[in-house]
């Protein structure tokens, strides 16, 4: 039961291979670089009212952009309030199949949902498939101990000022059981992925033996 953690199942759907490195030599250290860039997350009413704070944010896109795009969900969200100031924060979840933490719990009229910070960049919609896939998983923990369906979770980018909802969907929940399945059967290690992109920014790529196409441009 809940033998796989939120990441491991992320993972799986990112690169089978990469679940299978982590496996083995146990996860990365998390750089200070990314810590900063999630602490963000609590931090959304001071980037949306003390300019000091914005400015010397770990931001990627430029400090209007990101006020601008913090405005927008906190005028759109429901949640908006649960988000910026959560009752509970790093809640491990144990599910049927999953375990792991979810950054904050938002609760409204209908129940609680999961939320996950990540540092990097989302998508121009909607958010990664990866990404997806843990999100579901958090979801479908959180029903699973609270007993109620959990339909909804949030992504928040707090580096890009963007925070998005998600349904739980079919389609989100076949990614999730892909993925439970990938994890299920490593037993060795897998094909390398086809897709060079993802191989660009995976800590792995030395060890597997993946030319990146900016490696290349330099041969
Ligand atoms: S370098 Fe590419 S193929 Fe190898 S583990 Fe990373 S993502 Fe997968």
């Amino acid at each position: 039961m809940a033998d796989h953690t939120f990441r491991d199942l992320e993972t799986a759907a990112y690169c089978p291979r990469k679940l299978y490195y982590r496996r083995r030599d146990g996860s990365p250290e998390v750089p200070e670089e990314i810590e900063r860039r999630r602490r963000l997350a609590g931090d959304y009413d001071r980037l949306l009212t003390d300019d000091a704070a914005l400015l010397s944010a770990p931001i990627e896109p430029d400090p209007a952009t990101v006020r601008e795009r913090l405005r927008a969900a906190r005028d759109r969200l429901d949640d908006w309030d649960a988000l910026a100031d959560p009752a509970e924060t790093d809640v491990y979840l144990a599910g049927k199949d999953a375990r792991g933490i979810a950054h904050k719990l938002v609760g409204t009229d209908d129940g609680a949902v999961p939320s996950l910070v990540f540092a990097g960049r989302p998508p121009d919609q909607g958010v990664w498939e990866p990404q997806s896939v843990r999100l579901v998983a958090a979801a479908k923990a959180l029903s699973w101990e609270r007993e109620g369906a959990v339909e909804r979770a949030v992504a928040e980018y707090p580096a890009y000022g963007v925070v998005r909802e998600i349904e739980v969907t079919a389609r989100r929940s076949g990614q999730y059981r892909r993925a439970l399945r990938v994890a299920e059967s490593i037993d060795g290690p897998p094909a390398r992925t086809s897709n060079d992109a993802k191989c660009e920014p995976c800590e792995y790529r030395e060890q597997c033996g993946v030319t990146t196409r900016s490696l290349r441009s330099l041969l």
